[in-house]
């Protein structure tokens, strides 16, 4: 078990934070609002830090899930200062893939592991996230012992900033599926038809899916009031939509959606989970 210095304690990281402690690392940590680390450590242990250096000084790694890019660059140059030779970065930030390659190629004396997740609070509370990892064999397999604590899929896509172009792959399908969800569940609504019944007969054919699944009733139902905020994914999609300029890709539906994604925010539900799209239909 090792000494890891653990930044962002919010949605996704404090219960990262909490399977570390768990699994018995010695953990130091550090939160923009620095309430949290001590509530954290009242919890389950791990000593609060008044500076991201102060808690990468002699760690082993130093494990992010902030928010944005410039999130983590404020996290690195203060935390890069101090951290040994040889420890790991690990940043399970959703940020863009550029700066994930700048980290990694600037800092060759650290083994950096760019490592977005999916699978949401559900995923990070139950241990049982989906890990896109970007960044040398050596420093993936060196990170895994770490993000089992909370990983249960733990993929090395190729070397660093591939973890964030799978993330981008990944909130790309999850787009243009929920518009397609959204359409389908309101004109199920407009059509008069009894949606429980509906989703009995199609729910195991074509038209399956994890947002099928775990998302038609609640959007029928105007439930919105949790899972992966508008917010955050509009700036995911920001990031895929920068990164689609660069390499040609032809995101028609995406940036569509994007679209709606605004529209929804305009309505107020910056903070209602992603299956809001339907709010712009019904
Ligand atoms: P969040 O609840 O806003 O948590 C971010 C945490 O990082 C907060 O506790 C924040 O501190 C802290 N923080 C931000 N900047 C910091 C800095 N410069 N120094 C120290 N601490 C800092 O966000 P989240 O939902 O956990 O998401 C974190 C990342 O995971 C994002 O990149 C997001 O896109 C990604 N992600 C989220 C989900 C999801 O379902 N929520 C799913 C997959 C991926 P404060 O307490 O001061 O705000």
């Amino acid at each position: 078990m090792g000494k890891i210095a653990f930044v962002g304690l919010g949605v996704m990281g404090w219960p990262m934070a909490r399977h570390l402690a768990s699994a018995g690392h010695e953990l130091r940590l550090f939160n923009r609002t620095a309430e949290k680390a001590g509530r954290f450590a009242a919890a389950y242990g791990g000593l609060p830090c008044a500076t991201v250096a102060e808690a990468a000084d002699g760690a082993d790694a130093l494990v992010t899930c902030v928010g944005n890019d410039a999130d983590v660059r404020q996290v690195t140059a203060d935390g890069f200062r101090t951290l040994p030779d040889g420890a790991l970065f690990i940043d399970h930030s959703t940020i863009s893939a550029r700066l994930a390659l700048e980290i990694a190629g600037t800092n060759p004396r650290l083994r950096c592991v760019d490592a977005p997740v999916s699978g949401g609070q559900a995923g990070a509370e139950a241990g049982q996230l989906a890990v896109m990892c970007g960044g040398t064999d050596a420093a993936v397999e060196a990170a895994r012992p770490i993000v089992e604590a909370y990983g249960r899929r733990i993929v090395r896509i190729g070397p660093a900033g591939h973890g964030q172009l799978a993330k981008c792959v990944n909130q790309i399908a999850i787009a243009g599926l929920v518009q397609g969800l959204s359409e389908a569940m309101a004109f199920a609504v407009k059509a008069g038809l009894d949606t429980e019944a509906l989703l009995d007969a199609i729910g195991k054919g074509a038209a399956q899916s994890w947002q099928m699944d775990n998302r038609a009733r609640t959007m029928v139902e105007g439930k919105f009031d949790f899972g992966f905020a508008v917010d955050l994914m509009r700036k995911d999609l920001g990031l895929v939509l920068d990164e689609a300029a660069g390499n040609g890709a032809q995101l028609e539906v995406t940036r569509l959606v994007d679209g709606y994604y605004a529209e929804v925010q305009a309505m107020g539900g910056g903070r209602n989970d992603t299956s809001s799209l339907i709010r712009r239909l019904l």
